[in-house]
């Protein structure tokens, strides 16, 4: 069964082989071929094949689905009166993370099922089709595993982030945390997740902590991905580069060194920037043009998370990567698909061409450019997810 779609002012495909030749293979007056689950043909509407059915998508812009490869969705509770302090001059501080913790352990599994489908449900309506999630609400082996199990229900991108803050039980014994984190935890937890993330800053681990949960996720299987560089320069964007982890997130404090680092890893490493989290909690903005003079892969997410990001609008953090991170509008859509695609490696998403997965979006705009330009407006109309139209729209 196949279905043509035209009606596509602007087909972004992120291929630069077609269209107008940039990264993000503009065809005007373009058509998509979606056989199944996958993209059969592309290009412009004049030379489409027939179908079995055809679509008309009504003179949209189209775009690959957005690809949000960092997100915490596994919790209870919520934090609306930290962010409303915050807004009123208290600092973010990682320690907020404890409330989160209490609330998500005392939750049961259907309290954290129905908030994972209210949030993904927000993401693919607006035009997220592939997430990752992470642990890291739970920190025992049970409640970690749980986070996970749960999870995969939604996403095969799942990540163990055991290492998210050291829990009130342990905060004096950090190493006795650790030794559990890489011991128990991690082998309950490794059959349940593809990536190992540590949040590396201040206030949560170090470098060398960092290390360790890394190089024995590694050893589990896992694939490394770290925070760090939101809260203060450090080393841990160049463990990144160093363990080959496929992204490192954040970078708000990032040196002339890390930069280097990072160009010289472009094909392994991601610099994945959350503006969310900058904007939620009111700090300084990292300033992308050096990350994109310096040579870096870039990806953009939400950083979904109840404490220092609660926004599942990939759409709002492109608009505010525009304005406030000095990403071109063509370099932000550019992030937010194919970059996230490099940070997850997966090439099966954030590009639209043969073979790849049917994953598309159609923008109530005639350009892109609006996600930015119309900042705030519901732009996202239609999401086709594998191939197949979300209902009710
Ligand atoms: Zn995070």
């Amino acid at each position: 069964m196949t279905t043509l779609y035209t009606g596509i002012g602007e087909l972004v495909t992120n291929d630069p082989s077609q269209g107008d030749g940039t990264a993000l293979g503009v065809v005007t007056d373009g058509a998509v071929v979606v056989d199944g689950d996958r993209i059969a043909w592309v290009g412009q509407r004049a030379h489409a094949p027939d179908a079995d059915s055809r679509v008309d998508l009504g003179d949209a812009s189209v775009i690959p689905g957005f690809v949000d490869s960092h997100a915490h969705l596994v919790f209870a509770g919520e934090r609306s009166a930290e962010f409303a302090a915050r807004m009123s001059g208290q600092p973010y501080a990682a320690g907020g993370i404890a409330t989160t913790v209490a609330a998500t352990r005392a939750a049961d599994d259907s309290t954290l099922d129905n908030g994972l489908e209210r949030l993904t449900g927000e993401l693919l309506r607006g035009g997220v089709t592939t997430f990752e999630t992470k642990s890291g609400y739970g920190l025992t082996v049970a409640d970690e595993a749980r986070a996970l199990r749960l999870a995969r229900a939604f996403t095969d991108e799942t990540t163990f982030l055991g290492a998210h803050v050291v829990p009130q039980e342990y905060r004096d014994d950090r190493d006795g945390y650790v030794d559990l984190v890489v011991g128990p935890m991690l082998e309950a937890c490794a059959p349940l997740a593809r990536w190992v993330d540590v949040f590396c800053d201040r206030g949560a681990f170090d470098v060398d902590e960092a290390r360790t949960i890394l190089a024995a996720g590694t050893a589990a299987g896992l694939v490394p991905r770290l925070h760090a560089g939101q809260l203060e320069l450090g080393a841990g964007i160049q463990l990144a580069v160093e363990l080959e982890a496929a992204s490192v997130d954040h970078c708000t404090y990032a040196s002339d060194a890390d930069l280097e680092a990072l160009a010289a890893a472009a094909d392994t490493t991601v610099a994945t920037l959350l503006p969310g989290a900058e904007f939620s909690t009111r700090a300084t903005w990292p300033d992308a043009r050096r990350f994109f003079d310096a040579g870096a892969t870039v990806a953009l997410a939400t950083d979904c998370n109840p404490g220092s990001s609660f926004t599942s609008s990939m759409s709002f953090c492109i608009a505010v990567a525009v304005r406030d991170m000095y990403f071109t509008p063509a370099q932000a859509l550019w992030s937010a698909t194919a970059g996230g695609a490099a940070a997850l490696r997966r090439d099966d998403v954030g590009v639209l061409a043969v073979g790849r997965r049917a994953d598309f979006v159609a923008l109530d705009a005639p350009s892109y450019v609006h996600l930015a330009y119309r900042p705030g407006v519901p732009l996202v109309r239609d999401v086709i997810a594998n191939g197949v139209p979300l209902p009710g729209r």
